[in-house]
């Protein structure tokens, strides 16, 4: 399965803004878009502060590229969820970020059993955790609510796990979902709101660049 490698710091510099896909990293000084807020590139510097004007396919493509870039999914599996949103009945953007919140990495995430969507999706793929009491591997998997999420007993003795429970406690969980963090479970109650998701995305711009 493809997907990026390069630093995601660059993501950020390249949106212009915060992502904040690293996690703790990302409140401390050492932010790299604290340190370096212009694009990146040879020409980046030379473009900061100069007042752009924006075409409307340059605001849909931006406003694609910063969800991608969000959930970290490549562009193919992006359009995927885009046509299968657009076949679910109801508002096609919400479909869409609903689909992407219930992706298994991302509840991982959500959960707060992981610092970042990246370190989710490399537990979820190193086959830590089980959905319905069925081994779990695949960051993509879509999950329903209803869905129970657990770490696996063998995984439960990883030092990365009996450390868990304190780590996660600073975290938020989304309250679209509940979790047992002495347990290391959780389970998904209901689909998310569009106002429990991410409010810097803009799922109109996103059917607007598909539906060119
Ligand atoms: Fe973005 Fe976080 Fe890197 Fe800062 S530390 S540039 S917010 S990913």
């Amino acid at each position: 399965m493809a997907r990026y490698t390069d630093s995601v710091c660059k993501l950020c510099r390249r949106e212009g803004e915060k992502l904040y896909l690293k996690g703790a990293r990302c409140f401390s000084p050492k932010c790299a878009f604290e340190k370096r807020g212009f694009a990146p590139g040879q020409h980046g510097k030379s473009h900061q502060g100069r007042a752009e004007r924006e075409s409307d396919y340059a605001r849909q493509l931006r406003a694609k590229q910063r969800a991608r870039r969000v959930y970290g999914i490549m562009e193919r599996q992006f359009r995927r969820y885009f046509g299968v949103a657009l076949r679910q009945r109801g508002v096609t953007g919400t479909n869409l970020l609903q689909t992407l919140e219930l992706r298994m990495d991302n509840v991982v995430f959500r959960m707060g059993l992981a610092e970042n969507r990246s370190q989710a999706r490399q537990l979820v793929n190193h086959g830590h955790f089980k959905v319905n009491g069925r081994r779990a591997d695949i960051p993509s998997m879509i999950l329903q609510p209803g869905d129970v999420i657990n770490v696996s007993e063998s995984s439960k003795n990883l030092t990365f796990f009996k450390e868990l429970p304190d780590l996660a406690e600073k975290r938020p969980c989304a309250v679209w979902m509940d979790r047992d963090l002495k347990g290391l479970s959780g389970r998904v109650l209901r689909l998310p709101e569009r106002a429990e998701i991410d409010g810097s995305l803009n799922e109109q711009l996103i059917v607007e660049y598909y539906s060119r």
